[in-house]
């Protein structure tokens, strides 16, 4: 079974969630909180807070840099793909791996999102167990396959 990993090896982890809908925030937390691991999830709702956040700037000047990033694309004021490409000009910024997690399946946000070399891609399936399976195998890979880069 999938869940045979040593979680004892993992350290908490932190997540920063970028969303805008206050459904998928409660279904992802629900999600990660099954997924038995130490994690960690902030939740921004907005591209500008997430600058703020990953700059701690206030009133996120305590923020954690995040283990992970998982973006949504359409987000008041400013959006997911002004956000990546943002981070992606940013030296500081620019090694935190970034996931797109959106309900968008079109083909030209694809492309411009790994042009902006985001790590992944995900389209949230709509399907509550399946959402599940891929947040469960996405804290399998990125927390226990990957090599994360070092906290500063
Ligand atoms: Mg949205």
């Amino acid at each position: 079974m999938s869940n045979d990993i040593d979680l004892k090896r993992v350290r908490a982890v932190d997540i920063l969630l970028v969303e805008d809908n206050e459904a998928d925030v409660v279904l992802t937390q629900l999600a990660f909180k099954e997924s038995k691991l130490l994690i960690n999830m902030d939740t921004v709702e907005d591209g500008e807070k997430c600058m703020a956040y990953l700059r701690k700037q206030e009133p996120y000047g305590n923020a954690p840099t995040p283990d992970l990033i998982l973006l949504d694309l359409n987000l008041p004021v400013m959006d997911g793909r002004e956000v990546l490409s943002e981070i992606l000009k940013d030296e500081a910024l620019r090694k935190l791996p970034v996931v797109i997690l959106t309900t968008s399946r079109s083909d030209s946000d694809l492309q411009a999102m790994y042009n902006l070399r985001c790590n992944s891609y995900i389209t949230k399936p709509i399907d509550f167990e399946q959402f599940h399976r891929v947040v469960k195998s996405l804290c399998e890979y990125w927390f226990t396959v990957v090599t994360l880069p070092p906290k500063k």
